[in-house]
């Protein structure tokens, strides 16, 4: 049986296509690995930007997350700062004239959303179907599953977070030689809606307020964050206060400390014959700017379109790939090349950049104009 289309990974990017498509009239079957129920990962504080909201109300899932205690939490405040050197910014809503800058949600939440949204539309999801290997021929995509039959559709759309098995796409990869030691924090006040950032020699540290609490996200070497895991509470609170410093005022309690290791890949292009790849799969990029999810939601959003806006027949076929890929093109190196540029800038200790680093910030802080063209980045991606 051929397919319209197949989606492959039903993870935050690859159930948001689903939901996009599922008004279109199309065959569209998703394959996950996962147990029903279940999800991939850990949780962590995923920082969602106004447009990712946008993409997310339109598929009908931003109410049910808003209206489920505690699962999203608005940012209206960005405190930007470096230690030990001068420079900060503090980015405000107010003056976007937005209610927020940008959401909390955590990723556990956003999934059984995203789950339960599939449900309700109806939506064809394979649960336990493990994926080994993805191609295509001019005809049709066909997908091999572990233990069942291949699934063969025009279009396969890979979104499992890593695009390894799929054929025809090369790949490239950057290590930052870093870990994301994220966790659970509180401090004494409440957090108010304001997030911070803070530049330090080891790498970037946020604070993302979530419902009665801070999502930590320290950027560190691998070997000092094994010697962080290894602390008791106290000792870790002691260390990050004086990493941090006193910004954030006192911290006073942490749990759930995890760590990942941090690296840059993207596939060097998103298209192979039938089979398109988005979201991580596409691109896996550094924490420091929150921008991974959005700009893979940006992905299901484009692909969604370019497949709506074709006929049956026509779907998978080498035209409307390109018509896809090419109205992905800016924004997707963008959010690869802003990240990077700030982790490069921002995320390591040459002294010599210490000094522009505190410029650029206070020269953003003072220049509504430059101020403006960051939240816009932020908010929407770059185009
Ligand atoms: C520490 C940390 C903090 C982050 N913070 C942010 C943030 O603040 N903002 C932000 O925008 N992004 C953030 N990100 C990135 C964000 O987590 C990812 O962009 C997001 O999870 C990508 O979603 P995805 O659906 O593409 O892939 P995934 O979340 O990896 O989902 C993949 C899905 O595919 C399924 N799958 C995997 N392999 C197969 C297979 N072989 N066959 C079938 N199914 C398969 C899995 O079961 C899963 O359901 C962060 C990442 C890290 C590591």
């Amino acid at each position: 049986m051929l397919h319209d289309v197949a989606i492959v990974g039903a993870g935050p990017v690859g159930a948001t296509l689903a939901l996009a498509l599922a008004d279109g009239d199309l065959d569209v079957v998703v394959l996950d690995a996962r147990a029903r129920g279940e999800t991939l990962r850990g949780e962590r504080s995923l920082a969602l930007s106004h447009g990712a909201r946008l993409i997310l109300e339109r598929c009908g899932v931003w109410p049910v997350l808003a209206a489920a205690t505690d699962a999203v939490t608005p940012i209206v405040e960005i405190d930007i700062s470096q230690a030990g050197a001068f420079g900060i910014t503090r980015l405000c809503a107010a003056e976007s004239g937005l209610p927020a800058l940008g959401y909390v949600v955590g990723y556990r939440a956003l999934q059984a959303a995203l789950d339960d949204a599939l449900a309700r539309a109806g939506v064809e999801v394979r649960h336990g179907a493990v994926a080994t290997s993805v191609g295509g021929t001019p005809a049709y995509a066909a997908v091999a599953i572990e233990g069942a039959d291949v699934v063969t559709a025009r279009l396969a759309a890979v979104a499992d977070g890593t695009g390894a098995a799929v054929a025809g796409i090369g790949r490239q990869r950057h290590d930052y030689g870093q870990t994301a030691l994220v966790a659970k924090l509180w401090r004494s006040a409440p957090h108010a809606g304001l997030a911070y950032e803070r530049f330090t020699r080891q790498g970037p540290v946020a604070l993302l307020p979530e419902g009665d609490h801070y999502g930590l996200v320290w950027t560190t070497t691998p070997r000092h964050a094994e010697t962080l895991l290894a602390l008791d509470d106290a000792a870790f609170l002691a260390a990050l206060q004086e990493h941090f410093g006193t910004r954030a005022g006192g911290f006073t309690r942490v749990v759930d400390r995890r760590s990942f290791p941090l690296a840059l890949e993207f596939a060097r292009t998103t298209a192979a014959t039938r089979c398109v790849v988005l979201g991580n799969a596409a691109q896996t990029l550094h924490p420091v700017a929150g921008q991974g999810f959005n700009v893979g939601l940006r992905d299901a959003a484009g692909l969604a379109q370019a497949v709506l806006d074709t006929s049956r027949e026509a779907i998978g076929e080498r035209a409307m790939l390109d018509r896809y890929v090419r109205s992905r093109r800016s924004d997707r190196w963008a959010g690869i090349a802003f990240t990077h540029g700030l982790v490069s800038v921002f995320g390591n200790d040459v002294p010599l950049l210490r000094w522009p680093r505190g410029l650029a910030l206070t020269l953003l802080d003072t220049l509504p104009v430059a101020k403006r063209a960051f939240v816009r980045t932020m908010l929407f991606g770059l185009r």
